[in-house]
């Protein structure tokens, strides 16, 4: 079930990976999105697993967009049609509102002041990057009093595979310099996570780049929309304060 899990203080951070669910075929098993096609009672059953496993009430889930808005999140939202806010970063002060990040191949960031009891996630693909999610989200903590800082960035598609158009290469690097990159096959590729690790380290946030060994792509204990398509399930992210 989990991928990655830590606790530090009174925040615990983790990253899911594909076992412990209930889902069956492309969506095997622990599918956290019912976007794609899977049977959305399934999809609600393996959110009560992770969070009976967190020891949590539930997860406040992302209508991700692939935008830079921030949600605030003062009461549980877990998904449902029209339940939860169209965004693609929330954060909270308040105990016990696990937040969610469903991801496959894109980039999850997880956000944290511990001292200040404050915390966030993030949905940072390529077009989220570029628009500027990861400023918004670092700004939107930091207006609520965050003075320092973590984030723990998680598995996704790595610039080994992640193949693009040159131009679509060259334009990324030019929004954000180190995104550009080359598949192991010698075509032009972005590495995203790099990009996002670049911006929180310019912004002063203390990162813990989890996923920078790992490519969703390749890694079939991972979802990845690249290598399994259109029925892909979603793994993710998870930041609460207890
Ligand atoms: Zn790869």
């Amino acid at each position: 079930m989990f991928w990655h899990r830590e606790s530090s203080g009174r925040v615990e951070v983790a990253f899911t990976d594909r076992s412990d669910g209930h889902s069956k075929g492309p969506f095997s098993s622990l599918n956290l999105s019912s976007a794609s096609g899977d049977d959305p009672a399934v999809v609600v059953r393996n959110h009560s697993a992770l969070a009976e496993a967190l020891s949590v009430d539930g997860l406040h889930s992302m209508a991700q967009v692939h935008g830079a808005d921030v949600a605030y999140a003062d009461l549980m939202r877990v998904d449902g049609p029209g339940t939860v806010p169209v965004c693609d970063a929330v954060i909270t002060d308040q105990i016990g509102i696990p937040l969610l990040v469903r991801v496959a191949d894109c980039v999850p960031v997880l956000l944290a002041d511990v001292d200040a009891l404050l915390v966030g996630a993030a949905h940072a693909g390529r077009v989220g990057l570029v628009g500027g999610v990861v400023p918004a989200v670092v700004d939107a903590l930091r207006d609520r009093g965050a003075t320092s800082l973590r984030a723990w960035v998680g598995p996704r598609a790595g610039g080994c595979c992640y193949e693009v158009p040159e131009l679509m290469a060259d334009e990324v690097d030019r929004a954000v310099p180190g995104t550009r990159s080359t598949t192991t096959w010698g075509t032009p590729s972005l590495d995203v996570g790099a990009g996002v690790v670049k911006q929180l380290a310019d912004l002063g946030v203390d990162v813990s780049d989890l996923g920078a060994d790992t490519c969703t792509i390749e890694d079939e204990q991972l979802f990845s929309y690249r290598r399994q398509g259109t029925a892909s399930g979603r793994f993710g992210g998870v930041v609460v304060l207890r």
